[in-house]
């Protein structure tokens, strides 16, 4: 952390400011300028929160040297971090596919999905059991029945299976079901849900809020890291802007400046940014292109009568145009995709 203080500033002043940041177990370097003087912390700056520094009335500015989100940051781990699932590496040379329906409806509906996804190839399932709506009268999945669904075709068809987790009070069950455990949206900064599936030994798809910054989502990270998780993959799944064209505006630029600050793998979903199907091969091949790891789409058999997210999920057979042309994408910029 480097301060820059304010002219005029006096010797007992800075002597305070020492003995400040002395009972911190820091160092202090102090230059004096000719008008400025800037006092240098040399140590872990996170022992010492930059608010508490800019509350100085001498203190002109605080600027950070070290990234506040310790553990998500390259920083401490210039790698990037693979993680194994069943066999399926994300965040390596590969790009992952994750696809399936936006909500597990049937025993029938999911299987059927299922079998045409891993007939093309698709080694990691999504489907949720408990949903997030906006309306209390919209289904709100199928709970328990979904993720027994969802094992049963982990188990049947040998994929890699993933739900979202909303609720603290289900994290057991949802973690016996699944192999990987989603954080959407609407709880990206739900801390005590974050705390306990950092507490849990499976990968955590943690997406950005709708509006949290990509500092927050970092930060978010960091709460799972925390607890000893180190597996977490970020998702980008678009923000809320003033533009109407889309349900969200999916932020691609994120995506090479969160490659560049994280060694955790990036993935995008592009289909709860688009809301709507017409725009998503074109943001997925986009996604490839700008450095994700990972996609994350819906899928559904019929998608005119899903139970949720009729607009954007893509028939198996789009899907599998799209996929075929991500390979080729992916190729363009030296990776594979699975
Ligand atoms: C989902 O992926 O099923 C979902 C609800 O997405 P989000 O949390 O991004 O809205
Ligand atoms: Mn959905």
């Amino acid at each position: 952390m480097l301060m820059i203080l304010k002219m005029g500033v006096t010797q007992q002043q800075i002597d305070k400011l020492v003995d400040f940041i002395e009972k911190h177990k820091l160092k202090a370097h102090v230059s004096i300028g000719e008008t400025k003087s800037i006092v240098g912390i040399i140590g872990d700056e996170s022992k010492i929160s930059k608010e508490h520094l800019e509350s100085f009335d001498f203190v002109e500015k605080v600027m950070p040297v070290q990234k506040p989100y310790r553990r998500a940051s390259r920083e401490i781990h210039p790698e990037n971090t693979v993680i194994d699932v069943k066999g399926v590496k994300i965040g390596g040379n590969e790009i992952t596919m994750i696809a399936g329906p936006c909500s597990i409806e049937s025993e029938e509906q999911a299987f059927e999905i299922a079998t045409a996804l891993k007939k093309m190839g698709v080694k990691v399932y999504r489907g949720s059991a408990y949903k997030p709506r906006t309306s209390p009268y919209a289904f709100q999945g199928l709970g328990l029945k979904a993720l027994k669904i969802l094992r049963k075709i982990g188990d049947e068809l040998g994929l890699v299976v993933e739900t979202e987790l909303m609720d603290i009070r289900n994290i057991e069950v949802v973690a016996k079901h699944v192999d990987m455990i989603r954080i959407g949206a609407r709880n990206t900064q739900n801390f005590d849900l974050l705390k306990e599936v950092g507490k849990v030994d499976k990968p955590i798809i943690l997406k950005n809020g709708v509006s949290t910054t990509m500092e927050e989502w970092l930060f978010a990270a960091e709460y799972i890291l925390n607890e000893g998780n180190n597996n977490v993959i970020l998702c980008e799944r678009g923000i809320r802007t003033y533009e109407p064209a889309t349900r969200n505006t999916l932020n691609l630029s994120v995506i090479p400046i969160l490659k560049e600050l994280t060694h955790l793998p990036v993935i995008v979903d592009p289909c709860h940014a688009a809301g709507k199907r017409g725009p998503i091969p074109a943001l997925s091949k986009a996604s490839v292109a700008v450095g994700a790891d990972g996609l994350l789409i819906e899928v559904h058999n019929n998608p005119q009568v899903a139970l949720s997210d009729a607009a954007q999920q893509l028939t198996p057979k789009d899907f599998e145009i799209l996929y075929n042309d991500l390979k080729r994408v992916a190729k363009s910029v030296d990776r594979t995709l699975v």
